[in-house]
């Protein structure tokens, strides 16, 4: 049990399960794109250990770029935006795998690939470590999914709750 600010989280997905499964997410990437140059944008912070453990199995010529989302209220409507920082590099071309820790709603996805969209890819899919399908309110198509999950609160192996957590080489769910 881990307990983090009062709150309890029980383990979830074990190491091994965890990492079984990233390698097949390896797997099934290094025979999508046989003969490509796959540039991975990773969403900070909690996609960070999910990302290099996957990378570490692709057997691909492969570039990592990382990028921030900040999220923030408009004042003039109730509308959240999210603000993408830190892409340095022009994606104008290039295949690109968005690494997520965790799709709940997908609108952080949907906004962030939205405004990778307007560099012009060639083209553009989703990872993402764990994919909560009830939560979802908006139409993402994601390729790569590690564990679907059911709408449950979890932590650990980069996933935080308000900031600690996050190194854990399980996941745990709040109890
Ligand atoms: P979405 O925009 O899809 O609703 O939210 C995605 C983001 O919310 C994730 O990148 C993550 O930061 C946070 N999030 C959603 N569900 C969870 C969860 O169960 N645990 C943690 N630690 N973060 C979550």
């Amino acid at each position: 049990m881990l307990t983090i600010k009062d709150k309890n989280f029980v383990p979830f997905i074990d190491q091994n399960t965890l990492k079984n499964r990233i390698v097949q997410l390896a797997e099934q990437i290094n025979q999508d794109y046989q003969n490509k140059e796959p540039m991975l944008v990773v969403v900070l912070n909690g996609a960070f250990i999910f990302a290099a453990e996957l990378m570490t199995h692709l057997t691909i010529p492969c570039q990592v770029t990382f990028i921030r989302v900040n999220s923030y209220q408009k004042t003039t409507s109730t509308g959240v935006v999210r603000e993408i920082l830190g892409l340095s590099e022009s994606l104008a071309g290039q295949d690109v795998i968005l690494i997520e820790d965790i799709i709940d709603t997908g609108l952080t996805i949907q906004q962030v690939s939205q405004h990778l969209m307007e560099q012009k890819p060639a083209s553009l899919e989703i990872a993402t470590m764990l994919f909560k399908p009830e939560a979802l309110q908006v139409e993402v198509s994601i390729k790569y999914v590690g564990f679907e999950i059911q709408n449950q609160f979890v932590v650990g192996y980069g996933l935080d709750y308000d900031g600690f957590g996050r190194n854990t080489k399980e996941i745990l769910v709040l109890a």
